[in-house]
């Protein structure tokens, strides 16, 4: 529920909410990375039990795939809304991690994080 109110209260962002952003980015990172090398060792499985039978039925390992990539996908969309503050290589202007687009709002610059 914290994180909701964060979200919610987060006009202006101190120093220990910018380090909460870079641990919960790592730890997305982390598990992003996780469920990548399980996806692998799944996809082995499913080359091995191929190999010792071809008509078996992969339903439910090719299932726990596609669950996996969906939790990939929306951990990457997560990822993605906290951004953090960026700033307009141009003008300066600073946009806070609620401003989703990647370019400036008033001179059409790029965005790099600060
Ligand atoms: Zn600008």
């Amino acid at each position: 529920m914290a994180g909701i109110f964060d979200k919610i209260s987060g006009a202006s962002k101190g120093v220990s909410d910018m380090s909460k952003n870079a641990s919960d980015t790592n730890n997305l990172k982390k598990k992003i990375a996780y469920e990548q090398e399980r996806i692998l060792e799944v996809m082995q499985d499913i080359g091995k039990h191929y190999y010792a039978d071809p008509k078996g039925d992969y339903t439910s390992l090719c299932a726990d795939i596609d669950d996996r990539k969906r939790r990939i996908n929306s951990m990457r969309n997560e990822l993605q809304s906290i951004k953090g503050v960026r700033i307009c290589t141009k003008c300066g202007t600073k946009f806070d991690e609620k401003y989703t687009f990647e370019f400036c709002g008033k001179c059409g610059s790029k965005l790099i994080v600060e």
